[in-house]
């Protein structure tokens, strides 16, 4: 995501009605920028939070905010990792099973080709659909 379609986002979560802080829209900036879903603690990490000079508890409180609003994503990995992603688009996960990393994915042509497909065929209306992928993540399938 660059500068204007975060700028744009910002302001279309404003228009929302979201009361988006200096802490809020830190949070938001670091994981729209960020290619993976991060942990508090990488996100405590970035240069923007540590350039705005943003404590830890207001990165906690805005992470549990945006997650209460449906803006973030939590996933619970094994253990007690958590980590966050931006939930504003219709997305699926790619879970590599050897080192747990967790990308995110944008597409579903060929799905909503299945759907109609789906309709046609047995009759039934597809609303929506919850799909993730495991498999090695590039690194993992190299080694
Ligand atoms: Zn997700
Ligand atoms: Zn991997
Ligand atoms: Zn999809």
């Amino acid at each position: 995501m660059n500068k204007n379609e975060l700028n744009k986002l910002i302001s279309l979560l404003a228009q929302q009605g979201l009361l988006l802080t200096s802490g809020r829209k830190a949070v938001i900036s670091v994981l729209a920028q960020a290619k993976k879903p991060l942990s508090a603690a990488e996100i405590m990490e970035s240069a923007l939070i540590k350039k705005e000079k943003i404590n830890r508890a207001t990165v906690y409180r805005s992470l549990s905010f945006l997650e209460s609003k449906g803006v973030l994503e939590l996933l619970r990995l094994s253990g007690d990792e958590r980590l966050y992603h931006l939930n504003l688009e219709h997305h699926h996960h790619l879970v590599c099973t050897l080192c747990h990393k967790i990308e995110v994915i944008h597409f579903c042509n060929q799905l909503n080709t299945q759907e109609d497909e789906i309709k046609k065929s047995t009759g039934f209306t597809v609303k929506k659909h919850v799909l993730e992928f495991y498999g090695l993540c590039r690194e993992c399938s190299q080694n």
